[in-house]
């Protein structure tokens, strides 16, 4: 499998993604001084989006702006929150957040889903394999995602707290091919521009070494929580999925097209494609749970790149669970490949050497019509 990457041009990458992940700052959404939503900024920015859709692009909104929208309504005054606070402000806020991006993305045709999640969401695997089938099946039905953080559940100790990593994860979770940082700074410096009249800056990022991490900052956004740390933070995560990440000044009207148009901004650049990275992930980093061996007509179909059918596998070892990883053997014992099952182990015991139509009658539910997706098949 080859990890090279055709080279795009940095006025492509974000035109040419297949699925891209937004994130909206609220400090672009909402006016401190007027203390109201910016709308001529919004409607720019939602014509931006219209755009991408337009194209043929998949897109997942990030926002924040949940607790910036719900203080003001609350009338909290102006100083850090209590964590009681910040979890009542976020339920009257979110509402109204939603709201924004229904009504706005209505009036062009768009409809929205909304999606609040917690990193334990995220992390664990029964409830990050519905949210990845939800987005996707959002996604295919052409809708438009708006993801916040549920702040009014996490505490500080288990929440992202930024809305940057949170974009990063969702991407990863979804294979997209770009995220977009829409912030309140153009992208990376070797130091503070604000201080340090010598920073410069940095347009293109490949390999986040020690020395970047060393030119991340803190925010100094009165409204964001995310500073350029957990940018950079986010960046790594998306290279490890195979993701591009672009940090760029959302400040202006039509964001969106400004990247298109070459602005100044900082392009992370992965080294190989999400499906490869997601691939190497199974086949390298997991520590198989079961084994399937399957038949040579199932090989062959493997070896074309083919998912793994029920009626092809002949027998099933080990206890697993749905998303767990497996081997695939041969029936001469040789491992063929590694992937992530669709069912668990009682499930694939009854329905092996089965017709995908008839797991419906064996198991009482419909389930995947593939005991391994090829998506989610690395051959060895
Ligand atoms: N989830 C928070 C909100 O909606 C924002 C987090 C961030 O600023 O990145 O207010």
């Amino acid at each position: 499998m080859s990890s090279i990457l055709p080279i795009v041009d940095a006025a492509k990458r974000l035109s040419s993604a297949r699925r891209v992940v937004i994130k909206i700052g609220s400090a672009l959404l909402i006016d401190s001084k007027r203390n109201a939503i910016r709308e001529e900024w919004m409607e720019c920015f939602i014509a931006d989006v219209v755009e991408c859709k337009k194209r043929g692009q998949e897109v997942v909104l990030v926002s924040s702006g949940s607790v910036a929208l719900g203080r003001r309504v609350l009338r909290f005054p102006a100083r850090p929150l209590r964590l009681e606070e910040t979890q009542a402000a976020a339920a009257c806020g979110q509402i109204r957040l939603a709201h924004i991006y229904q009504e706005a993305l209505a009036k062009k045709g768009q409809i929205v889903a909304q999606i609040l999640l917690t990193p334990a969401d995220t992390e664990e695997r029964q409830s990050y394999l519905n949210i990845r089938a939800t987005l996707r099946n959002l996604l295919s039905l052409g809708i438009i995602p708006v993801i916040n953080e549920n702040d009014t559940v996490t505490t500080p100790t288990n929440r992202y707290g930024d809305n940057d990593r949170l974009a990063a994860r969702v991407a990863t979770m979804i294979e997209a091919d770009c995220v977009v940082l829409l912030s309140d700074i153009d992208g990376l410096y070797s130091a503070d521009p604000g201080i340090d009249p010598a920073a410069r800056f940095i347009p293109e990022v490949h390999a986040l070494t020690s020395e970047i991490f060393d030119m991340a900052g803190d925010s100094r956004s009165g409204f964001g929580r995310g500073g350029m740390r957990t940018k950079i933070e986010a960046a790594r995560m998306a290279l490890n999925g195979g993701c591009a990440l672009v940090i760029s000044h959302g400040d202006v009207l039509r964001p969106l097209k400004q990247i298109e148009q070459n602005c100044r901004c900082t392009w992370f650049i992965p080294d190989c494609s999400p499906a490869a990275a997601r691939k190497t992930w199974i086949a390298g980093s997991l520590n198989p749970r079961g084994a399937l061996t399957i038949d040579e007509g199932a090989c062959q179909a493997l070896k074309k790149g083919r998912s793994l059918l029920s009626v092809g596998v002949k027998k099933v070892e080990g206890e697993f669970n749905r998303g767990d990883a497996v081997t695939v053997l041969s029936l001469k014992d040789e491992e063929l490949a590694r992937g992530l099952v669709a069912y668990n182990s009682a499930e694939a015991q009854k329905i092996m050497g089965c017709r995908s139509g008839k797991i419906e009658s064996i198991l009482g539910y419909t389930g995947r019509e593939e005991m391994i997706h090829r998506d989610d098949l690395a051959m060895l």
